[in-house]
């Protein structure tokens, strides 16, 4: 008997043997002639993952939040104002981070957990005063509700504000066109669609991000996320060349590489068509099984995951049914609504087969905690959907 359970958190996320092996394979020196290929390979490979032919990747040690950390450590100076686009838990935290390197920061907030500021809103805010960056979080893993990065980009364009993206949840699972949607910084961590362990810390910086940090008047306020220190590395890298400056992640970095490869291989545009059909399909199931989901409209739905209030049968209890069950769920984050609902992952390497395992330790753990639910409806909604 198999004895482990299938990890369907919102990250990290379960990987590839191909992936895992990379990890688990010995470690070289950080400037070996093999190690500085995958690296650089690594680099390039971002530009397309990112799809943008025109940035400069990063890729630091760290988890998504030093990827934050950096985006704002490197763009913003004392006094300068930010707009922060809120839909949720990881947009207040870009909010903290903002002014902790001392923007004067403006949020537009949704009107209701589960909601996102309307275009207009956000287009009122950046009218009313210019502002240095804005922010937006692509899919907000507390609740589950995707911006639309395309249209607020181009409205944060128009008024002359770097467009800043956190794609933690998204970047390898969603439609993402950094380039072409007129992105400036886009950053995610490994351990989602990236389909690498935790650890790395992923941003591509386009030519006006790089521009606004090349005329910064003081210095960087963090000494371990300061791009003077790292872009040298990155360019001696994808040059092919050795450098230092602090040691990379190498096993996670020779990872990184081989997901990289998986990714492409699959092709963007079919990466997010499969994450789009299988999250179609489970919430197909979950909405067969009576929950109803966080995000107020279908328009605000993600692809990388899916967040679902209890039903009034039961509470958090069901995610411990649910791993009794094999499959491990994530509870509640969102400060506002934390114990009554409940989210599922379904990105990077995610398989029908996953999706139909985890419908049904829910079905089943739904059942156990007393609420009434025909067997088999999850299921055979989750079927249907996949058929089409
Ligand atoms: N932004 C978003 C949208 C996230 O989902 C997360 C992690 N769940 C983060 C930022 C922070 O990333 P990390 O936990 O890797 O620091």
């Amino acid at each position: 008997m198999k004895n482990r359970k299938l990890l369907m958190i919102p990250g990290p996320i379960e990987f590839t043997p191909e992936v895992l092996a990379a990890v688990g394979s010995p470690t070289t020196s950080h400037v070996a002639p093999n190690f500085i290929a995958s690296f650089g390979e690594s680099l390039e490979r971002l530009r397309e993952l990112f799809r943008s032919p025109s940035g400069q990747p990063f890729i630091l040690a760290g988890s998504g939040t030093l990827a934050m950390d950096s985006a704002a450590a490197n763009l913003v100076e004392p006094g300068d104002r930010a707009l922060v686009v809120n839909t949720g838990y990881f947009s207040d935290r870009f909010a903290g981070i903002l002014r902790r390197y001392g923007a004067e920061v403006t949020e537009v907030k949704a009107r209701a957990v589960g909601d996102a500021p309307s275009a207009d809103e956000v287009a009122r805010a950046l009218g009313a005063r210019s502002y240095k960056l804005m922010t937006i979080t692509h899919v907000d893993t507390s609740t589950a509700v995707r911006a639309d990065v395309r249209s607020l980009a181009a409205l944060g364009r128009n008024h002359g504000a770097l467009v800043v993206v956190d794609g933690v949840c998204s970047i390898g699972g969603e439609e993402f066109c950094q380039d072409a949607w007129g992105v400036d910084l886009a950053l995610t961590a490994s351990q989602k669609a990236v389909g690498v362990p935790p650890g790395l810390a992923l941003i591509v910086a386009g030519p006006r991000a790089m521009k606004a940090f090349a005329a910064r008047r003081s210095a960087v306020g963090s000494y371990y996320s300061d791009w003077t220190e790292w872009l040298p590395i990155m360019t001696a890298y994808e040059a092919r060349t050795p450098a230092y400056f602090g040691t990379p992640a190498v096993n996670l970095v020779w990872a990184l590489n081989v997901s990289l490869g998986e990714i492409l291989s699959e092709g963007m545009d079919a990466r997010a068509r499969r994450h789009d059909r299988l999250s179609g399909a489970f919430k197909a199931a979950m909405a067969a099984l009576g929950l109803r989901a966080v995000p107020v409209r279908p328009e605000l739905y993600a692809s990388t995951l899916t967040a679902l209030y209890y039903p009034a049968s039961t509470d958090a209890r069901l995610v411990g049914l649910a791993a009794e069950e094999g499959v491990i769920v994530a509870g509640g984050l969102h400060p506002e609504i934390r114990t009554k609902y409940f989210r599922v992952g379904h990105m990077g390497a995610v398989t029908e087969a996953d999706v139909i395992a985890t419908v049904g330790a829910i079905e089943k753990a739904l059942a156990r905690s007393g609420a009434s639910v025909e067997p088999g409806v999850g299921l055979s909604a989750a079927a249907s959907a996949l058929r089409s």
